[in-house]
Order: structure tokens, then C-alpha cells, then sequence
């Protein structure tokens, strides 16, 4: 151990995804007013004794997971409190989680920061995002990081534990590397519909290589219905009563965009800012099919698939997908069936925007026009480890 670690035994931080990244806020965007912020106990106290501040204060958050207080929602589901005409009238006693948007810190086995590519400013010129993303995780100072990743490591420790136990188990490392040589296939109909099948069917032993696991894969029938699989997944997601549970897209022109099912049909609308809805057209589901990408749109899809592989909290992810099966199939099935199934929710999401834009194929800008969409909820899925 070197002096310097001695005075600063900060756990290892994982900065790579922010890495050549830069950012700047787009005036008047203020997608992330409409992701209801928690408040930390510091903050909630000085909330509560300015009844300016205390007047936003709700005592529920509309995630079931989240307890404590946090701020109110327009009409229980447009924007925080306090926008107004899309600004922020409190920024200079806005809440942590504001002052870090779009950057996440996750603690699993180690730290890592995240980016959110909802955001629309992140590729803007402007700020540096491993410089903002080092001064984020520096906040929180060594100590509690240390704390965090150590109470972290006994879940991934047991996790660890019951997946030998069980005999499913497979190390990160292969899991990963499977996906990194199944990065085609993953961005196809019949590599998805394969590696779905595996997911589903499939025996592999534990400890398997990556090598082996891709061999498997390839040897796999295509069984799955992909389009019907996209059709049912997109319909489910949203057939929600709750409009603030609903995925926001910010459009091009920054409008808030949401879709519900209604009857057998979605109904696109524009978000306001005080809650109201305003329908701006209806499409029948059957009529968004998984639309043909060209080489921009699968090379803009395996970008985004070597983010999401290399993401902890992703990781995390296939791992509680491991534990909710009860230990049932190996955990390169759960992490390679979550990554297929991701994959087929950005593609169809894509193809909904593609297709309300007149579009019959997708390319560079509608694949990233689907991770707009689709990437604030990839990184609200339940995972072992935890955003801080
Ligand atoms: S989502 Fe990004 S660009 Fe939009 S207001 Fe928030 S930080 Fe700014
Ligand atoms: S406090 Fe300000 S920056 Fe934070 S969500 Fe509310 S309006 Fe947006």
C-alpha cells in the first residue's frame, strides 16, 4: 500500500463509460424535471424549514421502491414543483440528484459512474464528463464509498455463493465477453431470436467459457418470435393506469412525448407541464413492426450494446434476474436473455418513433433516437448493488 492510498483509501472507481464524453444542458429541455427527485436527509431538513421549499414536499415518491419524502409532481405526473415555463425557479437550492443529472453513481463491486442518454445534452460541446463524473464520486467522499462497496460486495459475495451452490454459476468476466462476441447477433433477428431461445432452453454447464456459450448460442434453432415478442413487450409497456409511470421521450423539438394503450390502440401525447395531456394521434399496434435497420442504424445498436454490457448496474441486473428464477437456469442465460430482451425493446421503440416520423428503415439517428427513449428506463431496472 502506498502513502497515498493510506490518506486516500477511496474504493476503485470506474469512469470508462464518460470517457471522450462531453455535455452541456439544452435551455428549455428539462426532461429530467419530469423524474421526481428524491430528497436526501440534509436536503429534506432544509426543505422543511423554508416554507417556500416545504410548500413542493411530497410525502410519496411514485416508485414503490423509494421511501421517504421527495418532491411533488405537477398533476401527480408532469414536472416537479418547482418548474416553471421549463425552468428551474429554486436553481440554486435544486437537489443533489438535479445537480448530478445525467450522471449516476452505482456502487456494486466497485464504484462506477454512469451516464444517462436520455439526456439530450450528453455529446454536446460544453463539459467535460470524467472530470464532472470524478468530482461527483469524490463528493461522496472515501469513507462512505467504502462503506457502500463493502456492504455491495456481501450481496455479490452471496449472490456468488448460491448461484455454485445451485450449479448455474458463471463468472462476470465470460458473461460479458459472450456478449461482446455475440455483438452481431445480437443486433439480428435470428442471432435475437437464438439467443432468446438459449435464454429460455437451453442447459449449459456452469463455468462454461465464453467461447463455448457463443457456440451454443449459434447452434440454438430460432424459435423465437421476435416481432410478436416486440409487439407484446411494447403494448404490456404501456398499458399502465398511472401516467407517471409511464416512459417520457423528449423529442427533437424537446417536446415530452408519452404513449398509452387505450382500447386496442396506442395513443401518442404531448406531456404539459402541469400534468395535462393532449392527444396528437392514435396507432394501431400490429402496424409498428420491427423495422429494417441499415448498416448506421446496427452499428449505432452495437455502440449502445457495448455500453450496456460493460454497465455494473446492468450486470446487477442479470443477477437479479438469476435470483428471481431462484437459481433456476445458468446466469449467462439470465444476463444474455436480458440483453436480447433489451435490445428488442430499443429496436421496437425505435421503430415506433421511426414510423410516426414516416421512416420505413432505421439508421444511425432513429437507433439513437430509440436510446433517448429507452435509456433512462434501462438504468431503472432492478438490480443487485444500488444507485447512491
Ligand atoms: S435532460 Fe439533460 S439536457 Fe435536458 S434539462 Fe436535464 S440535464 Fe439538461
Ligand atoms: S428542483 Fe429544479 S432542477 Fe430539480 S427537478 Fe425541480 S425544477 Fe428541475
Amino acid at each position: 500500500m502506498t502513502l497515498q492510498q493510506l490518506d486516500d483509501p477511496a474504493p476503485e472507481t470506474d469512469l470508462s463509460e464518460l470517457h471522450g464524453r462531453t455535455y452541456r444542458c439544452i435551455d428549455e429541455c428539462a426532461l429530467c424535471c419530469l423524474c421526481q427527485p428524491e430528497l436526501l436527509p440534509d436536503e429534506e431538513r432544509a426543505f422543511r424549514a423554508d416554507p417556500k421549499l416545504a410548500a413542493g414536499i411530497s410525502e410519496s415518491h411514485i416508485s414503490p421502491d423509494v421511501e421517504g419524502a421527495a418532491i411533488e409532481l405537477k398533476g401527480r405526473h408532469g414536472a416537479c414543483y418547482f418548474l416553471s415555463e421549463r425552468r428551474c425557479t429554486i436553481y440554486d437550492r435544486r437537489t443533489h440528484y438535479c445537480r448530478s443529472f445525467p450522471l449516476n453513481v452505482f456502487v456494486g463491486w466497485r464504484v462506477q459512474v454512469n451516464v444517462n442518454l436520455s439526456c439530450r445534452g450528453v455529446g454536446l460541446p460544453g463539459e467535460d464528463l470524467t472530470i464532472l463524473g470524478e468530482r461527483l464520486a469524490a463528493g461522496y467522499g472515501a469513507e462512505r464509498l467504502s462503506k457502500e462497496v463493502a456492504s455491495a460486495n456481501d450481496t455479490f459475495t452471496q449472490f456468488v455463493r448460491n448461484m455454485r451452490e445451485a450449479g448455474v454459476a458463471q463468472s462476470f468476466t465470460s458473461a460479458r465477453g459472450t456478449v461482446e462476441l455475440l455483438e452481431d447477433d445480437l443486433t439480428d433477428p435470428i442471432g435475437l431470436s437464438r439467443t432468446m431461445t438459449f435464454a429460455e432452453h437451453d442447459n449449459p454447464r456452469q463455468n462454461s467459457s465464453a467461447g463455448d456459450l457463443v457456440r451454443r448460442v449459434r447452434r440454438t434453432d430460432a424459435e423465437a418470435d421476435i416481432s410478436e415478442r416486440a409487439l407484446m413487450d411494447g403494448v404490456e409497456l404501456f398499458d399502465l393506469p398511472d401516467l407517471s409511470l409511464l416512459p417520457v421521450y423528449v423529442d427533437q423539438e424537446l417536446g415530452w412525448r408519452i404513449f398509452r394503450l387505450v382500447g386496442k390502440e396506442i395513443v401518442a401525447y404531448d406531456l404539459q407541464e402541469d400534468g395535462r395531456t393532449v392527444e396528437t394521434c392514435r396507432i394501431d399496434p400490429p402496424s409498428i413492426d420491427l423495422l429494417p435497420m441499415n448498416d448506421g442504424g446496427r452499428s449505432a445498436m452495437r455502440e449502445y450494446l457495448r455500453t450496456v454490457n460493460a454497465r455494473d448496474c446492468f450486470l446487477g441486473h442479470g443477477a437479479y434476474l438469476c435470483d428471481l428464477e431462484g437459481y433456476e437456469y445458468n446466469f449467462a442465460q439470465a444476463y444474455l436473455g436480458a440483453a436480447a430482451n433489451n435490445m428488442i425493446d430499443l429496436w421496437w421503440r425505435a421503430s415506433l418513433l421511426a414510423r410516426l416520423a414516416g421512416m420505413d428503415d432505421l439508421g444511425t439517428r432513429e437507433i439513437r433516437e430509440g436510446v433517448v427513449f429507452f435509456d433512462m428506463d434501462l438504468l431503472d431496472l432492478p438490480t443487485i448493488g444500488a444507485f447512491i
